[in-house]
């Protein structure tokens, strides 16, 4: 069996459609079990509109739900030409139309909009997409089937992230995946969604269809998992940012995780945990361009010199910072600090310790902030009051820049090149950091400053 995950782009409009049959049809004897996103921005919009029914914005939520209509009828009309085809379609479209219709209805009467309403909000925009295209595979003559995937895959109830459950929902795809599959049918798997055990609507995060593609993939048992988009291929540096950037054909599971995790938008970060699992190879391929053979990620740490691979930045992000001499040579201070922040769920993305122990950085998502500042001037009131520390500051907005490599490992000067490349291009460093496993170095800047510091270590490092 083959997966593949086809984006948002991927999915948008009649050209790409029509561009996703074809694919399709070249690999069926691969077997494919095919797993979609929304169709491009909707996901977007669905929680945008839940934002104007929340503030009883009603005529801009009917604007809104109509044109999610239009933009899912137009495909219909332009696409499914048997016209009992296009009607069994377009009447279960304005259904689920209706029952959005009602939430944000409800939404607005509640004045209330909860992360779990949230997640049945956005879950519209897969379910009509992959009903949509599993009706335009029938009607290019490839024998389909619609799996909304929280008959199959199982969370917890952290509405918004939820985690997954390997234990229950392995089995169940499995089941009900290959025994399509062995009948003929090309499974259309909705991405993003799944239920609790209640059967309540979760979302496993955003851009999370490429992880759904990958639990997929990996419980049928896959031979390789391809992850459709819009770009040839996982490359040196965001395109849409940084001049010069180039496709790198081969890739690490490690490589592709930390990039991620630092940013790199082109594959989601948990989409690594379940290939890992089973030794399966994701390759990142072009809708656009399916001939290029695109980017293999596998265990094989392709070393290709001794030297960065990649350049990749997150933004939206701020500095707490812990300081004060009584800090020193104290122990405890950190796992306090780590067991305040997690009692806050405050999602802890960096931390830089100088060696003085004089002062602490953790570098937080903007939006976990103020939770992060309160939880840790609640857990250290008494020292603050003591005078043992300072205070704790925040700076905003910032940004972390990683520089990522298998060849970086072990290998002298890399750290000096990317300084180096930093300084020319006049931006401070506020903060760094370099795990052990010497395959990242992280620092954080200005996020004004952000990407002209990718650009100088993009160019420092030839890549
Ligand atoms: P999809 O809808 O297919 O999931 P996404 O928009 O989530 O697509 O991801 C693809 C986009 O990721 C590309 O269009 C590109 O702009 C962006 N991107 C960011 N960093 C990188 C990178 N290092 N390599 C390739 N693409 C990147
Ligand atoms: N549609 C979802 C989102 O926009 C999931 C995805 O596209 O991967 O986040
Ligand atoms: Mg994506």
């Amino acid at each position: 069996m083959l997966t593949m995950k086809f984006g948002g782009t991927s999915v948008g409009d009649v050209p790409r459609l029509q561009e996703v049959v074809a694919i399709v049809k070249k690999f069926l004897d691969k077997q494919p079990v095919v797993v979609a996103s929304a169709m491009g921005g909707l996901t977007n919009v669905l929680l945008d509109t839940a934002q104007k029914a929340v503030e009883r914005k009603s005529a801009e939520v009917k604007t809104a739900v109509a044109e999610i209509y239009e933009r899912h009828a137009l495909i219909a009309n332009a696409m499914i030409l048997n016209s009992s085809r296009r009607e069994v379609l377009i009447k279960k479209q304005q259904q689920s139309i209706d029952e959005l219709t009602n939430l944000y209805h409800g939404v607005s009467l509640l004045r209330e909009l909860s992360p779990r309403s949230l997640d049945a909000i956005a879950s519209f925009g897969e379910i009509m997409s992959c009903r949509q295209i599993a009706a335009i595979f029938e009607e290019n003559n490839i024998t389909s089937f619609f799996v909304d995937a929280r008959t199959i895959i199982r969370t917890d109830d952290n509405f918004g992230e939820a985690a997954v459950d390997f234990s229950y929902s392995n089995s169940q795809i499995h089941e009900t995946l290959t025994s399509l599959v062995h009948n003929g049918f090309v499974p259309i798997v909705t991405g993003f969604i799944a239920s609790t055990e209640d059967g309540i609507t979760t979302t496993i995060g955003r851009s999370g269809s490429d992880y759904t593609g990958s639990i997929v993939g990996s419980a049928v048992g896959s031979e390789e998992i391809w992850i459709w988009t819009d770009v040839d291929g996982v490359m040196t540096a965001d395109p849409r940012f940084v001049k010069g950037a180039k496709v790198l054909p081969e890739i690490s599971y490690r490589e592709a995780a930390e990039m991620s995790y630092f940013g790199a938008k082109v594959i989601h970060p948990k989409t690594m945990v379940p290939a890992i699992v089973k030794n399966i190879p994701i390759r990142i391929k072009n809708t656009f361009n399916p001939e290029h053979p695109g980017t293999l990620i596998s265990a094989k740490p392709d070393k290709q010199g001794s030297s960065a691979k990649t350049v990749t930045s997150i933004d939206n992000l701020a500095i707490i910072a812990i300081e004060g001499n009584g800090m020193i040579g104290v122990p405890g201070v950190s796992a306090r600090i780590f067991s305040a922040l997690a009692r806050a769920q405050v999602n802890v993305m960096m931390i830089s310790q100088a060696s003085s122990e004089h002062n602490v950085c953790i570098i937080v998502p903007r939006k976990d902030c103020t939770a992060g500042v309160k939880a840790l001037r609640d857990e250290f009131s008494i020292d603050i009051a003591k005078k043992i520390i300072d205070d704790v500051s925040v700076r905003e907005p910032v940004s972390i820049v990683a520089v990522v490599g298998e060849g970086m490992i072990g290998s002298k000067g890399i750290a000096g090149r990317t300084f180096d490349a930093v300084a020319k291009a006049d931006v401070n460093i506020i903060a760094i950091a370099q795990g052990s496993s010497e395959l990242n170095i992280s620092f954080v800047v200005e996020q004004s400053e952000a990407m002209k510091a990718v650009q100088s270590v993009h160019d420092a490092f030839h890549l």
